[in-house]
């Protein structure tokens, strides 16, 4: 099969598309004919070298999967070939106590698609079979590619950590990115008020787009007085992060009494400062988000299936483009998910 791989880590040279072997799936696996793949800042980090993480080379990333089931192992009951499918990212053991609560990202052998096993960057792809989900409803291949990682991901954030609650005060940084542009929809069904920023006015109209009631240009504006401005002085009740050091001391000083600060991400960054006068004065907590359970994927799929949920697609690249479709991911010139398609 054709597949984009590297063989060491590097820059974005370091990208190959070329042949490969095709994935042999063990008899509880499904092999997928991948439709779309979409990028994810993993995927960079991935490639450039992520701390001690000694990743199999040659390796192929892609976290989220769309496609058709092209083979079944020979224990797979409920998965059938032809079946339009997208795939859940994680990876866990679904026998210990984590898994068993439905946080399988805390799962000790937790793992993501395209992170210690071959991802979607390929015309191929295998999983387990309790990986494979149906398409739900009308929704496109492309669609089910935009899905997965990041509504995952701000289902977590919001709800099992964050708590939300209807008439809260949200605030989302960087409406642009796939998880941002998740949050907001999330956030706004269920009932909050929610602010967004971005960096770019065009952005920030996509984000009124999908929902914010209010949006703060972060390279013009001051983050926090703008904050205070909407909240009348009280700070808003929950943070959506990502970003890291850049934003950090304003979005610290942005969060009402008992808020909460969730980050998922340290894309400029992940050393700060914390004044814990500011925390236990005012009760806040600050916490980590990461990944999130196949039970959150399927819920935030329900919505999705019924259009009350949105997947946000910024543009699609031929799978040899690949090199070019993670330059605009750094450029950040986009909003919503960039994919492939092999
Ligand atoms: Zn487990």
């Amino acid at each position: 099969m054709q597949a984009v791989r590297f063989h060491a880590h590097g820059d974005i040279e370091v990208l190959k598309y070329e042949e490969a072997p095709e994935p042999k799936i063990e008899a509880t696996e499904v092999l997928v004919k991948v439709k779309a793949c979409a990028l994810n800042h993993l995927d960079l980090w991935l490639r450039q070298g992520v701390g001690d993480w000694k990743l199999p080379l040659p390796h192929i990333v892609g976290s989220d999967v769309s496609g058709e089931v092209a083979e079944v192992g020979s224990e797979v009951k409920r998965v059938k070939a032809g079946e339009r499918v997208l795939l859940c990212p994680g990876i866990s053991c679904g026998q210990c106590e984590m898994c068993g609560k439905g946080l399988d990202s805390a799962c000790r052998s937790y793992t993501v698609l395209g992170v210690f096993v071959d991802g979607g960057y390929a015309e191929y792809v295998k999983a387990p079979e309790v990986n494979v989900i149906p398409l739900p409803g009308d929704l496109s291949f492309d669609e089910g590619a935009a899905v997965p990682l990041v509504f995952l991901t701000a289902w977590h954030m919001l709800f099992t950590r964050a708590r939300l609650q209807p008439g809260e005060d949200v605030l989302v940084i960087g409406a642009g990115s796939g998880v941002g542009s998740a949050a907001i929809q999330i956030a706004k069904l269920t009932g909050a008020r929610v602010i967004a920023t971005a960096g770019a006015e065009w952005k920030l109209e996509k984000a009124r787009a999908l929902g914010a009631d209010e949006v703060i240009n972060h390279s013009g504006q001051s983050l926090a007085a703008e904050v205070r401005r909407f909240t009348g002085k009280r700070g808003v009740d929950v943070i959506v992060e990502h970003v890291g050091a850049a934003v950090w001391e304003e979005c610290f000083n942005s969060l009402a009494t008992y808020g909460r600060l969730v980050t998922c991400g340290v894309t400029s960054g992940g050393e700060v400062k914390l004044n814990l006068q500011g925390l236990f004065g005012r009760q806040r907590s600050v916490m980590g988000s990461f990944m999130g359970g196949k039970a959150e994927l399927l819920e935030a799929l329900k919505l999705i299936a019924r259009r009350k949920l949105q997947p946000v697609i910024d543009s699609a690249f031929p799978l040899w483009e690949a090199a070019a479709a993670q330059r605009k991911m750094e450029s950040r010139e986009f909003f919503g998910k960039i994919l492939l398609h092999p």
